[in-house]
C-alpha cells in the first residue's frame, strides 16, 4: 500500500512531501479479528474486511481479473477514500483530539494492512487466479505483476513462523515510525534570544505574529518564517550557530532511540526476507534496483562536483574574511545562507528583501495558476465559499479549495486545497497529499477525481504588509504544485499506478522539473510585479538572479549527497550500539562535507524522510537527472508552449505509474535519457 505524500527535499532543510507511500510491502491488510474495537477506522475497515472475505468467496470457474485483482485495488482505493481525511487531520489539524485520532487511524490501518498482506485464504485467491495464465495487457498485465511480487515482498513464501515474526517486526516499526513523526512535529524547541542578538534580521521578522517574547527577550522558534531568516540575515555567527544547532537537535534523543529501533527492526526484517539489507530491499522495487546503483551514481558524481564546492567554499571563505576581518575565519555550515544572501547582493545586485517585494502571495498564486492553466489546458475554479455552505468541513480557516477542469471539454478532473501559512502543531515543511487518486472502479467502471492538498509554511501577511515569498518559497510552492497536478492529471485506471503512484525514485521529477519556470526571465514578467507599485520585476535583477543561481551548488549538492549517504549508510551498515545513527552522521559529515567539523547533534532526530522515504533520499538527486533532462524540450519549444505543455502532460503526467519511469522518459524524449542537462543544472560547466 502507498501513502502518498511527497517530502521536499532539505535543500536548505526544506522538504517536499506526499502521502500515500508503499507503507509496507503491498498492499498488506489485516484481518477481521485485527480490527481493534473503537479504532476511528472501525468502520472502514470492516468495510474493507467484508470485501477481501468477498474476493477469497469466489469460485474458481468465476475467478476474474475485475472480482480478484482488480476488487483488490477497489479495496485500497475505498479504503484511502474513506479513511484519508481523518488521517490527514493528524498533520494539519489544530485540535489534539482529531490530531491523536488521525494517528490511531493510521496505525490501525497499517496494523491490517499488514496482516491482509500475508494473508494465506487471499494469497491463493491470488493464485488461483495467476494460475489461470490470463492474457493481459498494459495496466493489468502490470497490475498482476506488481501484486505477485508484493506478495513475494511481504513474505509469503516464507515459513508461517518467519512470517508471524515478520508481522510483528512490521507492526512495530509502523507504530514507532508514527511516534517518530509525532516527535517531530510536536516539538517545541525555542531560543531565547536579545534584539541585539538578532542583529541584521529585516524588520519583517519581528513583526511576524507567531513570534513569542518573554519581556524583552524573543523565543526563537523552529518553523521556516522564523528559522530560515536568522540563517539568511543574522550578521551574528554565535546566534546563527546557537540556532543551527538547536534546528539540528529537534526531536532530542528520545527520538535518535526511536529512529535507531526501527532501523534494527528494518534490518531484521530484510534479513528474514533473504535480503543483505533493508537498502536492497526498499531500492528493488524502484529505478535503481539495488543499493549498488545508488552507491555507484554517488561515487560517479562525487569527484565532478567537488571541484565546484571546492570553488564555492574559496570564494564563501573568502566572503566571511573580508566581512569579519578575520583573516583566520574558516567556514560552518550555519555560514553558507548569509554568505550566499551577502554575495549575492554584493557581486549580483541581487537582494533577497527586494526580491521579495515582487513576489506578494496573491501575485504567484496568479501567476502560478495562469502558467500551469495555459500549458496544460486547465481552468482552476475556486469553491472555498461553497464547499464551506455545503457543510463540509475545512480544517482551518486559511484553507482555500479550488476544482480543476479541462478547458477543451470541460471535464471536471479534480480539486486541490491550498493550507499555505505555519501554525502551532502544523505540519512544518512543505508537501504534497494525495488525498484520492484517479480511478475506474472494477466493480461498476465508476470513475473517482483526484484529491489534492498542498502544506506549506510561508510567511503570513501583516495588516499593513501583504504576504511577500521568498524566491526559495516561490520555488517550492512551483515545486510542490508540480506533485499536485501530477496527482489530478492522472487518466490511470487502477488506483495503484494513479498520479504520483510511479518508482520513489522517479516521483520528484516533474516536481524538480516545473523549479525551472521561476527561474526564466518571461516567465516572471508575466506575474512578479511590485506589491506597492505594481511594477513588474526589472530585467536587471533578473539577470542577476540567474547568474547567482549557481552561487554555492557544489557545496549545496554535497549537502543533498550527505542526507543521502547517511541514510543508505543507516540502511546498508549493520546497526551498532545506542547512538550509532549520530556517529555515522558525524563521521560522514566531516567525509562528504567541505565545512569545518561542527559540535555534536543529531538532526536524525528530525529526519522525517527516515521514515515513508527510507533508503529513499538519494531519489532527490537521482531524479533530478530525469527532471533537468526532460526540462530541455520546453527549454527548445517554449516555456509557455501549449503544445510542448499538452505533450507533457500526456505523455508523463497523465500516465502515472502505468509503465516504469524509464520507459515514460524514453517515449517522452524519444531518445535514451542523459546525464548531461544535470551536470549543466548544477553549473558544473561554468
Ligand atoms: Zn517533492
Amino acid at each position: 500500500m502507498y501513502v502518498r505524500m511527497q517530502r521536499r527535499s532539505f535543500s536548505r532543510d526544506y522538504w517536499a512531501t506526499q502521502l500515500l507511500v508503499i507503507v509496507l510491502a503491498l498492499f498488506s491488510a489485516p484481518a477481521l479479528a485485527d480490527v481493534p474495537e473503537g479504532s476511528p477506522a472501525a468502520e472502514a475497515l470492516q468495510r474493507a474486511e467484508a470485501s477481501v472475505i468477498r474476493i477469497i468467496g469466489i469460485s474458481e470457474d468465476r475467478r476474474t481479473f475485475d472480482n480478484t485483482i482488480g476488487a483488490l485495488d477497489d479495496i485500497q482505493a475505498q479504503l484511502e477514500l474513506d479513511t484519508n481525511q481523518m488521517q490527514f487531520l493528524a498533520f494539519v489539524s489544530p485540535d489534539e483530539g482529531k490530531r491523536n485520532t488521525g494517528r490511531q487511524a493510521t496505525q490501525d490501518i497499517e496494523a491490517w494492512l499488514i496482516e491482509v498482506s500475508k494473508r494465506e485464504d487471499l494469497y491463493d485467491a491470488v493464485k488461483a487466479y495467476a494460475a489461470t495464465n490470463p492474457t493481459l495487457y498494459g495496466e493489468q498485465e502490470r497490475l498482476l505483476a506488481h501484486t505477485m511480487r508484493d506478495y513475494r515482498r511481504s513474505g509469503m513464501e516464507l515459513t508461517a513462523a518467519q512470517r508471524d515474526e515478520l508481522t510483528k517486526l512490521e507492526k512495530e516499526i509502523s507504530r514507532l515510525g508514527i511516534t517518530f513523526e509525532q516527535n517531530i512535529s510536536e516539538d517545541e524547541t525555542v531560543v531565547p534570544l536579545t534584539r541585539q542578538e538578532l542583529s541584521g534580521l529585516p524588520e519583517s521578522f519581528f513583526d511576524n505574529e507567531d513570534m513569542k517574547r518573554s519581556g524583552d527577550i524573543f523565543l526563537v522558534g523552529m518553523s521556516y518564517p522564523q528559522f530560515l531568516p536568522i540563517m539568511d540575515y543574522c550578521d551574528n555567527e554565535t546566534t546563527r550557530k546557537k540556532v543551527w544547532l538547536a534546528y539540528k537537535r529537534r526531536g532530542g534523543q528520545r527520538n535518535v532511540a526511536v529512529i535507531e529501533n526501527i532501523i534494527r527492526l528494518r534490518h531484521q526484517a530484510a534479513e528474514l526476507l533473504g535480503y543483505a539489507h533493508p537498502a536492497d530491499y526498499e531500492t528493488e522495487i524502484r529505478m535503481t534496483k539495488n543499493a549498488a546503483t545508488v552507491m555507484a551514481f554517488y561515487e560517479k558524481l562525487r569527484p565532478l562536483v567537488r571541484v565546484k564546492a571546492e570553488r564555492d567554499y574559496e570564494e564563501f571563505v573568502a566572503a566571511k574574511r573580508g566581512h569579519t576581518g578575520d583573516q583566520e575565519a574558516d567556514l560552518y555550515p550555519w555560514d553558507h545562507s548569509f554568505y550566499l544572501n551577502r554575495l549575492k547582493k554584493t557581486n549580483y545586485a541581487v537582494d533577497s528583501q527586494k526580491v521579495r517585494e515582487y513576489f506578494p502571495l496573491e501575485g504567484v498564486i496568479d501567476g502560478l495558476f495562469s502558467i500551469t492553466q495555459s500549458l496544460y489546458g486547465l481552468e482552476y475554479k475556486e469553491v472555498t465559499e461553497a464547499v464551506r455552505d455545503a457543510g463540509r468541513p475545512l480544517w482551518h480557516e486559511d484553507v482555500r479549495v479550488f476544482e480543476v477542469y479541462d478547458s477543451e471539454t470541460g471535464e471536471r478532473l479534480g480539486e486541490f486545497s491550498l493550507d499555505l501559512h505555519p501554525r502551532k502543531n502544523k505540519y512544518g515543511h512543505a508537501a504534497q497529499w494525495g488525498l484520492a487518486q484517479h480511478k475506474v472502479w472494477s466493480s461498476d467502471n465508476r470513475i473517482t477525481t483526484p484529491v489534492a492538498a498542498l502544506v506549506c509554511n510561508f510567511t503570513k501577511s501583516t495588516p499593513d504588509k501583504p504576504s511577500l515569498l521568498t524566491h526559495d518559497e516561490v520555488e517550492t510552492f512551483f515545486h510542490e504544485f508540480g506533485h499536485c497536478l501530477h496527482t489530478i492529471l492522472s487518466e490511470a485506471k487502477y488506483w495503484r499506478f494513479a498520479g504520483t503512484g510511479v518508482e520513489r525514485d522517479f516521483v520528484e521529477a516533474p516536481s524538480q522539473m516545473f523549479e525551472n519556470w521561476i527561474w526564466d526571465a518571461d516567465v516572471l514578467k508575466t506575474f512578479a510585479r511590485h506589491y506597492k507599485t505594481g511594477k513588474p520585476i526589472p530585467s536587471e535583477l533578473v539577470e542577476g538572479m540567474v547568474r547567482a543561481r549557481h552561487l554555492g551548488s557544489g557545496m549545496l549538492a554535497e549537502h543533498q549527497f550527505y542526507y543521502g549517504l547517511v541514510d543508505m549508510a543507516y540502511h546498508t551498515m549493520e546497526p551498532g550500539e545506542a547512538g550509532f545513527t549520530t556517529k555515522i552522521g558525524i563521521d560522514l559529515f566531516n567525509e562528504i562535507e567541505l565545512y569545518q567539523k561542527v559540535p555534536e547533534t543529531h538532526f536524525q532526530a528530525a529526519f522525517g524522510h527516515l521514515t515513508g522515504y527510507q533508503a529513499g533520499y538519494y531519489g532527490y538527486q537521482w531524479s533530478l537527472v530525469y527532471a533537468s533532462d526532460m526540462f530541455q524540450r520546453f527549454k527548445e519549444l517554449g516555456m509557455l508552449d501549449p503544445e510542448a505543455g499538452r505533450y507533457y502532460r500526456r505523455t508523463i503526467l497523465a500516465r502515472g505509474g502505468t509503465v516504469d519511469g524509464k520507459d515514460l522518459v524514453r517515449g517522452y524524449l524519444g531518445r535514451e535519457p542523459d546525464i548531461s542537462a544535470y551536470l549543466a543544472h548544477l553549473g558544473l560547466n561554468e
